[in-house]
Protein backbone atom coordinates (compact mmCIF):
# COMPACT_ATOMS: atom_id res chain seq x y z
CA UNK A 1 0.00 0.00 0.00
CA UNK A 2 1.21 3.44 -0.76
CA UNK A 3 2.99 5.19 2.67
CA UNK A 4 0.67 8.35 2.34
CA UNK A 5 -2.72 5.86 2.04
CA UNK A 6 -1.72 3.90 4.71
CA UNK A 7 -0.98 6.60 7.16
CA UNK A 8 -4.04 8.24 6.01
CA UNK A 9 -6.30 5.54 6.94
CA UNK A 10 -4.40 4.88 9.78
CA UNK A 11 -4.51 8.52 11.47
CA UNK A 12 -8.44 8.12 10.02
CA UNK A 13 -8.97 4.67 12.44
CA UNK A 14 -7.39 6.41 15.30
CA UNK A 15 -9.50 9.61 14.75
CA UNK A 16 -12.51 7.27 14.79
CA UNK A 17 -11.50 5.21 17.94
CA UNK A 18 -10.64 8.34 20.09
CA UNK A 19 -14.05 9.81 18.91
CA UNK A 20 -16.48 6.88 19.88
CA UNK A 21 -15.01 6.37 22.86
CA UNK A 22 -15.45 9.97 23.71
CA UNK A 23 -19.17 9.84 22.75
CA UNK A 24 -19.90 6.12 23.70
CA UNK A 25 -21.83 6.42 26.94
CA UNK A 26 -19.99 5.47 30.22
CA UNK A 27 -21.23 2.83 32.45
CA UNK A 28 -20.03 1.91 36.14
CA UNK A 29 -20.84 -1.77 36.97
CA UNK A 30 -21.10 -2.25 40.47
CA UNK A 31 -20.77 -5.84 41.44
CA UNK A 32 -21.93 -7.36 44.50
CA UNK A 33 -21.38 -11.49 43.97
CA UNK A 34 -23.89 -14.02 42.76
CA UNK A 35 -24.26 -16.74 40.80
CA UNK A 36 -23.35 -14.19 37.93
CA UNK A 37 -19.65 -14.17 39.14
CA UNK A 38 -20.03 -18.05 40.58
CA UNK A 39 -17.89 -21.12 39.73
CA UNK A 40 -19.36 -24.64 39.31
CA UNK A 41 -17.18 -28.29 39.55
CA UNK A 42 -18.71 -28.95 36.25
CA UNK A 43 -20.61 -27.42 32.98
CA UNK A 44 -23.76 -29.47 34.14
CA UNK A 45 -23.92 -28.22 37.85
CA UNK A 46 -26.44 -25.41 37.99
CA UNK A 47 -27.03 -25.66 42.18
CA UNK A 48 -24.70 -26.30 45.54
CA UNK A 49 -22.00 -24.21 43.45
CA UNK A 50 -20.13 -21.11 44.63
CA UNK A 51 -21.57 -17.93 44.30
CA UNK A 52 -19.32 -14.79 44.76
CA UNK A 53 -15.97 -16.36 42.89
CA UNK A 54 -15.21 -13.74 40.00
CA UNK A 55 -14.31 -10.75 39.92
CA UNK A 56 -15.81 -7.80 38.33
CA UNK A 57 -12.57 -7.21 35.90
CA UNK A 58 -13.38 -11.14 34.58
CA UNK A 59 -16.55 -10.44 34.24
CA UNK A 60 -16.21 -7.41 32.00
CA UNK A 61 -13.53 -9.49 29.99
CA UNK A 62 -15.73 -11.88 29.25
CA UNK A 63 -18.27 -9.92 27.98
CA UNK A 64 -15.90 -7.75 25.34
CA UNK A 65 -18.98 -6.96 23.06
CA UNK A 66 -20.11 -4.17 26.35
CA UNK A 67 -17.31 -2.28 24.16
CA UNK A 68 -19.38 -1.94 21.10
CA UNK A 69 -22.10 -0.50 23.18
CA UNK A 70 -20.21 1.58 26.54
CA UNK A 71 -17.22 3.04 27.91
CA UNK A 72 -17.15 0.65 30.50
CA UNK A 73 -15.82 0.09 33.99
CA UNK A 74 -16.11 -1.65 37.36
CA UNK A 75 -16.19 -1.68 40.83
CA UNK A 76 -16.05 -4.26 43.49
CA UNK A 77 -18.85 -3.28 46.33
CA UNK A 78 -18.88 -7.12 47.42
CA UNK A 79 -18.57 -10.43 46.42
CA UNK A 80 -21.36 -12.61 48.55
CA UNK A 81 -24.12 -14.65 47.74
CA UNK A 82 -27.20 -12.56 48.45
CA UNK A 83 -28.47 -14.40 51.17
CA UNK A 84 -25.67 -13.04 53.28
CA UNK A 85 -26.27 -8.94 51.50
CA UNK A 86 -26.64 -6.73 54.83
CA UNK A 87 -28.71 -3.25 55.01
CA UNK A 88 -25.26 -2.07 55.67
CA UNK A 89 -23.99 -3.24 52.12
CA UNK A 90 -26.81 -1.74 50.47
CA UNK A 91 -26.70 1.61 52.49
CA UNK A 92 -23.69 1.46 51.25
CA UNK A 93 -24.28 0.94 47.65
CA UNK A 94 -26.86 3.73 47.46
CA UNK A 95 -24.44 6.06 48.67
CA UNK A 96 -21.78 4.71 45.83
CA UNK A 97 -24.93 4.69 43.01
CA UNK A 98 -25.74 8.54 44.44
CA UNK A 99 -21.76 9.51 44.28
CA UNK A 100 -21.11 8.00 40.76
CA UNK A 101 -24.71 9.40 39.22
CA UNK A 102 -23.67 12.72 40.17
CA UNK A 103 -20.78 12.68 38.25
CA UNK A 104 -21.20 15.03 34.50
CA UNK A 105 -19.05 11.87 33.53
CA UNK A 106 -21.30 9.02 34.12
CA UNK A 107 -24.06 8.11 32.26
CA UNK A 108 -25.81 5.23 34.02
CA UNK A 109 -24.66 2.40 36.25
CA UNK A 110 -25.33 -1.75 36.24
CA UNK A 111 -25.45 -3.64 39.34
CA UNK A 112 -24.58 -7.52 39.58
CA UNK A 113 -26.12 -9.06 42.33
CA UNK A 114 -27.33 -12.99 43.78
CA UNK A 115 -31.11 -13.33 42.31
CA UNK A 116 -32.21 -14.56 45.50
CA UNK A 117 -32.36 -11.43 47.48
CA UNK A 118 -31.93 -9.12 44.39
CA UNK A 119 -35.67 -7.63 44.43
CA UNK A 120 -34.79 -6.11 47.83
CA UNK A 121 -31.71 -4.30 46.63
CA UNK A 122 -33.71 -3.12 43.77
CA UNK A 123 -36.32 -1.62 45.02
CA UNK A 124 -34.30 -0.09 48.35
CA UNK A 125 -32.30 1.82 45.39
CA UNK A 126 -35.45 2.74 43.73
CA UNK A 127 -36.26 4.91 46.60
CA UNK A 128 -33.34 6.18 47.27
CA UNK A 129 -31.34 7.17 43.96
CA UNK A 130 -31.57 10.80 43.47
CA UNK A 131 -30.95 10.76 39.72
CA UNK A 132 -33.26 9.79 36.69
CA UNK A 133 -29.70 8.57 34.84
CA UNK A 134 -30.17 4.48 34.67
CA UNK A 135 -29.75 2.18 37.40
CA UNK A 136 -29.85 -1.49 36.26
CA UNK A 137 -29.90 -4.69 38.33
CA UNK A 138 -28.42 -7.68 36.47
CA UNK A 139 -27.85 -11.46 37.72
CA UNK A 140 -27.42 -15.34 36.42
CA UNK A 141 -29.33 -18.27 37.16
CA UNK A 142 -26.87 -20.70 36.32
CA UNK A 143 -23.21 -20.21 37.43
CA UNK A 144 -20.21 -18.85 34.46
CA UNK A 145 -18.68 -21.99 34.44
CA UNK A 146 -22.36 -23.96 33.31
CA UNK A 147 -23.16 -24.65 29.28
CA UNK A 148 -26.12 -22.08 28.32
CA UNK A 149 -24.66 -19.84 31.56
CA UNK A 150 -26.82 -16.87 31.27
CA UNK A 151 -25.03 -14.33 33.04
CA UNK A 152 -22.92 -13.23 30.29
CA UNK A 153 -25.98 -12.07 27.75
CA UNK A 154 -27.57 -10.79 31.05
CA UNK A 155 -24.78 -8.77 31.65
CA UNK A 156 -24.65 -7.35 27.74
CA UNK A 157 -28.19 -6.53 28.00
CA UNK A 158 -27.95 -4.19 31.54
CA UNK A 159 -25.40 -2.48 30.34
CA UNK A 160 -27.47 -1.78 26.61
CA UNK A 161 -30.31 -1.03 28.83
CA UNK A 162 -28.17 1.56 31.04
CA UNK A 163 -26.54 3.15 27.88
CA UNK A 164 -30.07 3.97 26.64
CA UNK A 165 -31.32 7.63 26.95
CA UNK A 166 -35.24 6.30 26.56
CA UNK A 167 -34.26 4.27 29.43
CA UNK A 168 -33.89 7.90 32.01
CA UNK A 169 -36.63 8.21 34.46
CA UNK A 170 -37.80 4.87 34.69
CA UNK A 171 -36.58 3.99 38.21
CA UNK A 172 -34.23 1.07 38.91
CA UNK A 173 -34.59 -1.51 36.63
CA UNK A 174 -34.10 -5.29 36.21
CA UNK A 175 -32.67 -6.95 33.66
CA UNK A 176 -32.54 -10.55 32.99
CA UNK A 177 -33.70 -13.00 30.63
CA UNK A 178 -34.23 -10.41 27.72
CA UNK A 179 -36.74 -8.61 29.81
CA UNK A 180 -37.43 -5.25 31.46
CA UNK A 181 -38.59 -5.81 34.39
CA UNK A 182 -39.57 -2.63 37.66
CA UNK A 183 -37.55 -2.89 40.49
CA UNK A 184 -41.09 -1.87 42.44
CA UNK A 185 -42.65 -5.07 41.25
CA UNK A 186 -40.25 -7.89 39.84
CA UNK A 187 -39.32 -10.52 42.24
CA UNK A 188 -37.48 -13.84 42.26
CA UNK A 189 -40.68 -16.43 41.68
CA UNK A 190 -38.96 -19.67 40.69
CA UNK A 191 -35.96 -21.30 42.59
CA UNK A 192 -34.11 -22.18 39.72
CA UNK A 193 -35.31 -21.13 36.30
CA UNK A 194 -33.92 -18.70 34.07
CA UNK A 195 -37.23 -16.52 33.56
CA UNK A 196 -37.31 -16.58 37.15
CA UNK A 197 -38.42 -12.28 37.56
CA UNK A 198 -41.45 -11.57 37.11
CA UNK A 199 -44.54 -9.22 38.23
CA UNK A 200 -47.22 -11.10 37.40
CA UNK A 201 -49.88 -8.82 38.08
CA UNK A 202 -48.20 -5.30 36.65
CA UNK A 203 -45.79 -7.11 33.55
CA UNK A 204 -42.62 -5.70 32.34
CA UNK A 205 -41.27 -2.22 31.40
CA UNK A 206 -40.29 -3.68 28.19
CA UNK A 207 -38.56 -6.44 26.32
CA UNK A 208 -35.00 -6.46 24.13
CA UNK A 209 -35.11 -7.30 20.70
CA UNK A 210 -31.75 -8.02 18.96
CA UNK A 211 -29.87 -6.57 20.96
CA UNK A 212 -32.42 -3.30 21.18
CA UNK A 213 -33.95 -2.52 24.76
CA UNK A 214 -37.97 -1.50 24.05
CA UNK A 215 -40.02 -0.13 26.58
CA UNK A 216 -43.61 -0.52 26.73
CA UNK A 217 -44.93 0.64 30.26
CA UNK A 218 -44.02 3.11 32.84
CA UNK A 219 -44.40 2.80 36.88
CA UNK A 220 -46.77 5.05 38.42
CA UNK A 221 -45.67 4.59 42.29
CA UNK A 222 -43.24 7.17 43.37
CA UNK A 223 -39.09 6.20 42.44
CA UNK A 224 -35.90 7.66 42.42
CA UNK A 225 -36.05 11.96 42.01
CA UNK A 226 -39.78 12.22 42.82
CA UNK A 227 -38.57 10.23 46.09
CA UNK A 228 -38.74 12.17 49.87
CA UNK A 229 -36.14 9.67 51.19
CA UNK A 230 -32.13 11.18 51.29
CA UNK A 231 -29.59 8.16 52.45
CA UNK A 232 -26.42 10.41 51.24
CA UNK A 233 -25.35 10.89 54.70
CA UNK A 234 -27.17 8.15 56.80
CA UNK A 235 -25.08 5.47 58.61
CA UNK A 236 -27.34 2.73 59.73
CA UNK A 237 -30.91 1.70 58.62
CA UNK A 238 -33.51 0.88 61.44
CA UNK A 239 -34.22 -2.94 61.93
CA UNK A 240 -37.05 -4.37 61.02
CA UNK A 241 -38.10 -7.91 61.04
CA UNK A 242 -40.46 -10.36 59.27
CA UNK A 243 -42.84 -12.67 61.31
CA UNK A 244 -44.34 -14.93 58.88
CA UNK A 245 -48.66 -15.82 59.66
CA UNK A 246 -49.75 -19.75 59.77
CA UNK A 247 -51.48 -21.95 61.18
CA UNK A 248 -50.78 -22.31 64.89
CA UNK A 249 -48.47 -19.24 64.69
CA UNK A 250 -47.12 -18.30 68.03
CA UNK A 251 -47.36 -14.89 69.69
CA UNK A 252 -44.16 -15.66 71.23
CA UNK A 253 -42.55 -14.49 67.62
CA UNK A 254 -43.90 -10.55 68.61
CA UNK A 255 -42.04 -11.04 72.07
CA UNK A 256 -38.66 -11.91 70.99
CA UNK A 257 -39.32 -8.78 68.45
CA UNK A 258 -40.13 -6.48 71.14
CA UNK A 259 -37.39 -7.99 73.41
CA UNK A 260 -34.95 -7.03 70.60
CA UNK A 261 -36.00 -3.66 70.70
CA UNK A 262 -36.69 -3.66 66.62
CA UNK A 263 -38.26 -0.18 65.16
CA UNK A 264 -40.50 -2.53 63.06
CA UNK A 265 -42.32 -5.29 62.36
CA UNK A 266 -43.53 -6.90 58.93
CA UNK A 267 -46.27 -9.21 58.81
CA UNK A 268 -46.59 -11.63 56.29
CA UNK A 269 -49.79 -12.57 56.37
CA UNK A 270 -52.12 -15.13 55.31
CA UNK A 271 -54.36 -14.26 52.40
CA UNK A 272 -55.04 -10.39 52.90
CA UNK A 273 -52.87 -9.98 55.68
CA UNK A 274 -55.70 -11.78 57.95
CA UNK A 275 -54.24 -12.22 61.66
CA UNK A 276 -54.92 -15.07 63.88
CA UNK A 277 -56.01 -14.40 67.46
CA UNK A 278 -52.42 -15.20 68.37
CA UNK A 279 -50.67 -12.91 65.65
CA UNK A 280 -53.28 -10.37 66.58
CA UNK A 281 -52.48 -10.35 70.46
CA UNK A 282 -48.82 -10.09 68.94
CA UNK A 283 -49.13 -7.09 66.68
CA UNK A 284 -50.97 -5.39 69.01
CA UNK A 285 -48.60 -5.67 71.93
CA UNK A 286 -46.00 -4.61 69.85
CA UNK A 287 -48.04 -1.59 68.78
CA UNK A 288 -48.33 -0.80 72.20
CA UNK A 289 -44.46 -0.77 72.50
CA UNK A 290 -44.01 1.78 69.99
CA UNK A 291 -43.20 -0.76 66.93
CA UNK A 292 -44.43 0.15 63.67
CA UNK A 293 -46.02 -3.10 62.24
CA UNK A 294 -46.92 -3.48 58.65
CA UNK A 295 -49.53 -6.61 57.50
CA UNK A 296 -48.42 -8.00 54.29
CA UNK A 297 -49.42 -10.80 52.38
CA UNK A 298 -47.23 -14.25 51.92
CA UNK A 299 -49.42 -15.00 48.88
CA UNK A 300 -47.09 -12.95 46.46
CA UNK A 301 -49.35 -10.88 44.97
CA UNK A 302 -52.84 -8.94 45.84
CA UNK A 303 -53.11 -5.57 47.66
CA UNK A 304 -53.95 -5.53 51.72
CA UNK A 305 -56.71 -3.37 52.29
CA UNK A 306 -56.91 -0.77 54.96
CA UNK A 307 -58.89 -2.51 57.56
CA UNK A 308 -60.16 -0.33 60.62
CA UNK A 309 -61.17 -3.78 62.90
CA UNK A 310 -57.75 -5.13 62.20
CA UNK A 311 -54.22 -3.57 64.17
CA UNK A 312 -51.27 -2.76 61.60
CA UNK A 313 -51.05 -0.70 58.65
CA UNK A 314 -50.90 -2.33 55.18
CA UNK A 315 -48.30 -3.11 53.03
CA UNK A 316 -50.37 -2.48 49.31
CA UNK A 317 -48.98 -4.69 47.04
CA UNK A 318 -45.65 -5.12 48.16
CA UNK A 319 -44.30 -8.47 49.03
CA UNK A 320 -42.96 -9.25 52.64
CA UNK A 321 -39.19 -8.93 52.13
CA UNK A 322 -40.21 -5.40 50.15
CA UNK A 323 -42.18 -3.97 53.23
CA UNK A 324 -39.70 -4.63 55.06
CA UNK A 325 -37.54 -2.34 53.01
CA UNK A 326 -39.78 0.34 52.55
CA UNK A 327 -40.26 0.47 55.83
CA UNK A 328 -36.68 0.64 57.29
CA UNK A 329 -36.22 3.56 54.47
CA UNK A 330 -39.80 5.46 55.77
CA UNK A 331 -38.65 5.32 59.75
CA UNK A 332 -35.26 7.07 58.59
CA UNK A 333 -37.00 9.71 58.63
CA UNK A 334 -40.86 9.43 60.17
CA UNK A 335 -42.50 7.39 63.37
CA UNK A 336 -46.00 8.92 61.57
CA UNK A 337 -48.28 6.06 61.37
CA UNK A 338 -50.76 8.10 58.81
CA UNK A 339 -47.29 9.41 56.79
CA UNK A 340 -45.95 5.78 56.97
CA UNK A 341 -49.53 4.53 55.46
CA UNK A 342 -49.39 6.98 52.61
CA UNK A 343 -46.17 5.85 51.81
CA UNK A 344 -47.29 2.32 51.28
CA UNK A 345 -49.46 3.49 49.27
CA UNK A 346 -47.61 5.62 46.72
CA UNK A 347 -44.22 4.13 46.75
N1 LIG B 1 -27.79 -17.76 46.52
C1 LIG B 1 -26.99 -17.05 45.59
C2 LIG B 1 -27.28 -15.56 45.60
O1 LIG B 1 -28.37 -15.11 45.79
C3 LIG B 1 -27.10 -17.56 44.22
C4 LIG B 1 -28.40 -17.25 43.55
C5 LIG B 1 -28.17 -16.47 42.29
O2 LIG B 1 -27.37 -15.54 42.22
O3 LIG B 1 -28.86 -16.80 41.34
O4 LIG B 1 -26.36 -14.80 45.39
Amino acid sequence: MNIRIFIAVALLFISQSIFSATTQPHIVILATGGTIAGTAANTTQTSGYKSGEIGVQTLINAVPEMKNIARVDGQQIANIGSENMTSDIILKLSQQVNTLLARDDVDGVVITHGTDTLDETAYFLNLTVKSDKPVVFTAAMRPATAISADGAMNLLEAVTVAADPNARGRGVMVVLNDRIGSARFVTKTNATTLDTFKATEQGYLGIIVNGTPQFETRVEKVHTLRSVFDVRNLRKLPEVVIIYGYQDDPEYMYDAAISHHVDGIIYAGTGAGSVSVRSEAGIRKAEEAGIIVIRSSRTGNGVVPVDKGQPGLVADSLNPAKARILLMTALTQTKNPELIQYYFRTY
